[in-house]
C-alpha cells in the first residue's frame, strides 16, 4: 500500500474569492473552517463571499463581457486558450488529485485517473467543438437568404456541487468559456481548494482577468445572492433536488435560462438473461465508486428473482472486501463521506430500513476502525417494497437497495416509479428485453451492459424531478448562445408602400 505524501504539496489555507484575475482580501463575510473528512482536522478557512464581494465578481464579468476580452477573440484563439487550460491540468493532475482528496474524501486513486482527466478533457472536448461548431441558412423563401447564428448568452452563474467539485464545475466551466461568455462560479462551501488552484491555471493559460471569477460561500448567502443578481443571465446549477425548486424559482423571477442537474434514485436492472459477472461489477461501481456520492448511482439494484440468491450473495461477499479507508492511500477503494451532517443521514437510512423490515444484508454502520474521519461502511438492504424510503430517497452515500421481481415488465414498472429520471441500467443478453426495457425506461440516459459510460457528445440530464435541459457539446451550446436570426434579400426588394394614397383614393402626387 503507498501513500501519495500528505505534505508534498503546498496548499491555500483561506478559500478567498478570485475576482478580475486576482484573489481578494477577505470582506465582511463569516470565516468557515474548511475540514479534511479523513479525519476531521481543519484544512483551512473559507471567507464567505457577502453580497458586495457577489457584485464585485458579477460585474468583473459583466465588464469583460461587455468589452469583448473573451467573447470578441477569434475562435481559434479561445480554442488556443482552452487547450492551455487543459494541459495545465493534465501537468498538475498530481497537485489537483491531491487536493481534491484532501477536501473531499474521494479516493486518490480515482481522483488522479478519471476526475482530473475528466476536469482537463472539457476543455479540450469543448476547444474542438467550437472549432466545428455550425450556423443555420435558409433559402426556401424566395429572394431572401436567412441565417441562424449563435451569440454567448453573456454571464453565467455556475453553481457546483462536493461530490465531484472539479470534474463537474469544469464541465460548466469549459461550456460557459468555448462559447465566449464571462462568468462567475460558486463551488460548495465544502469544497474550495482544488479551485483555489485551479483559478491560478486560469490565468496562466491565458484567460485575461475577469472572464471567470469565484465566490466561496453557502449556497443560501453566497449562491443566493448570485442567482438573484439582476447582471446575471444563466444560471447553470447542479446540485439536490429541493436546492434546484429553491434556485428556480430565484431564477425565474429574473427570467434567467437554467440548466439543472438535480438527484437520482436510479434502477440498475439485472435480468436472468444477464452475463452476471460483467452486472456484478457494474452495480458494485455503480453504488461504490465515488464513495456513493453521485447523482448517477444505481442505488436500487432490481434482480430478477430467479438469479437473486447467486446474485446477492455474490455482491455481499464483494462488499464486504472493499477497501476502505484513507483516500490517499492509492489501494484505497471507498474513503469517507463528505460530513459528519451526510454520515449521520446516510445511517440514519439503516434505521430507517430496519424499522419498514427491510434486511441488512450487509454494513449498515460507521467503520469501527475509525475514530475520527466519516467513514461509512458500504451497504447493503433488501428491500420488500419500492414504496419504502430507501427506495424513494436519495441516500448520496455508499447506500445500495435491492429489491426483488419476476416478470421483465414489473422491473420496468418499479423503475419508472420514481420521483426522478436520471439513469438507468439494464443487464441482459436478451435483444427483445433490452430494447423494450430502453424504449419502456422514463429516464434522461439509459446505459445497457455497461457502468456509468459519459459520452460528452450526447446530452446528459433527467426526467422529471431528476433535472431541466441537459449538459454535452450541443446541450451546452443551446444554453450558453442566444440564437441571432438575420434576413436579407438576394436582390433588392421594393417593399409595400403604405400611405402612398391620399382618403379619397387618389394617388398621391
Ligand atoms: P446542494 O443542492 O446542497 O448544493 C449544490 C450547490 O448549490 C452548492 O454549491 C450549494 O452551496 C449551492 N446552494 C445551496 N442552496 C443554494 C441557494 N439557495 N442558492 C444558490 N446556491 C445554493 O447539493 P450537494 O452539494 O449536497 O450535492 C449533492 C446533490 O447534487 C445530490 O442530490 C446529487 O444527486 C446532485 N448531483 C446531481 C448531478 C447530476 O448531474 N444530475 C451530479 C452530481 C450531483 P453550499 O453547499 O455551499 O451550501
Amino acid at each position: 500500500m503507498s501513500l501519495m505524501k500528505p505534505h508534498s504539496f503546498a496548499h491555500a489555507t483561506e478559500a478567498l474569492s478570485f475576482i478580475d484575475g486576482g484573489f481578494v482580501s477577505p470582506g465582511k463575510g463569516e470565516g468557515i473552517a474548511i475540514l479534511n473528512p479523513a479525519d476531521e482536522s481543519h484544512l483551512g478557512v473559507l471567507h464567505e463571499a457577502d453580497r458586495d464581494e457577489v457584485d464585485a465578481a458579477v460585474a468583473s464579468a459583466r465588464q469583460t463581457f461587455e468589452a469583448g476580452v473573451w467573447c470578441g477573440l477569434s475562435v481559434e484563439a479561445r480554442q488556443q486558450i482552452l487547450r492551455n487550460i487543459h494541459d495545465l491540468i493534465l501537468t498538475y493532475a498530481d497537485e489537483l488529485a491531491y487536493l481534491e482528496c484532501l477536501n473531499t474524501g474521494l479516493a486518490y486513486a480515482q481522483l488522479r485517473h478519471r476526475h482530473v482527466p475528466r476536469a482537463a478533457y472539457n476543455f479540450s472536448f469543448f476547444a474542438d467543438y467550437i472549432g466545428q461548431a455550425k450556423g443555420e441558412v435558409y433559402t426556401q423563401a424566395e429572394n431572401f437568404i436567412t441565417t441562424v447564428t449563435r451569440e454567448p448568452v453573456g454571464v453565467a452563474a455556475l453553481i457546483a456541487p462536493w461530490n465531484a467539485p472539479l470534474a463537474l464545475a469544469t464541465m460548466k466551466i469549459a461550456g460557459a468559456l468555448a462559447f465566449g461568455n464571462s462568468c462567475v462560479l460558486k463551488p460548495s462551501e465544502f469544497t474550495p481548494l482544488s479551485f483555489m488552484r485551479l483559478m491560478t491555471l486560469f490565468s496562466q493559460a491565458g484567460v485575461p482577468p475577469g472572464v471567470i471569477n469565484m465566490v466561496n460561500g453557502r449556497g443560501h448567502i453566497t449562491g443566493d445572492a448570485l442567482v438573484k443578481h439582476k447582471q446575471v443571465d444563466v444560471v447553470a446549477f447542479t446540485g439536490g433536488t429541493e436546492t434546484g425548486r429553491t434556485i428556480g424559482a430565484a431564477a425565474g423571477q429574473g427570467l434567467k435560462g437554467v440548466m439543472m442537474e438535480l438527484g437520482g434514485k436510479s434502477a440498475n436492472i439485472i435480468f436472468e438473461t444477464a452475463n452476471l459477472s460483467h452486472a456484478l461489477d457494474g452495480a458494485l461501481l455503480g453504488i461504490y465508486s465515488n464513495n456513493g456520492q453521485q447523482c448517477l448511482a444505481g442505488s436500487r439494484i432490481l434482480v430478477q428473482r430467479s438469479v437473486a440468491d447467486e446474485f446477492i450473495s455474490a455482491f455481499v461477499a464483494r462488499t464486504k472486501n472493499i477497501r476502505v479507508g484513507n483516500p490517499l492511500e492509492t489501494s484505497t477503494e471507498v474513503g469517507p463521506v463528505i460530513s459528519r451532517a451526510q454520515m449521520e443521514r446516510i445511517l440514519s437510512y439503516t434505521k430507517s430500513a430496519e424499522k419498514d423490515g427491510c434486511e441488512v444484508l450487509v454494513g449498515g454502520g460507521r467503520v469501527p476502525e475509525f475514530e475520527r474521519g466519516y467513514y461509512v461502511q458500504p451497504t447493503a438492504v433488501l428491500a420488500t417494497s419500492n414504496n419504502q424510503l430507501v427506495c424513494r430517497e436519495e441516500v448520496f452515500g455508499p447506500f445500495a437497495t435491492f429489491i426483488l421481481f419476476d416478470e421483465v415488465d414489473e422491473a420496468i414498472s418499479i423503475a419508472n416509479d420514481s420521483e426522478f429520471g436520471l439513469v438507468s441500467y439494464i443487464w441482459s443478453g436478451d435483444y427483445p428485453t433490452i430494447t423494450h426495457a430502453m424504449t419502456e425506461l422514463r429516464t434522461g440516459v439509459v446505459w445497457v451492459n455497461t457502468p456509468m459510460m459519459r459520452e460528452l457528445r450526447a446530452p446528459f440530464g433527467g426526467f422529471k424531478a431528476s433535472g431541466v435541459g441537459r449538459t454535452g457539446g450541443r446541450a451546452n451550446e443551446q444554453f450558453f448562445t442566444e440564437e441571432k436570426t438575420v434576413t436579407l434579400p438576394i436582390r433588392p426588394v421594393d417593399p409595400p408602400q403604405l400611405g402612398m394614397q391620399n382618403r379619397s383614393g387618389d394617388e398621391r402626387p
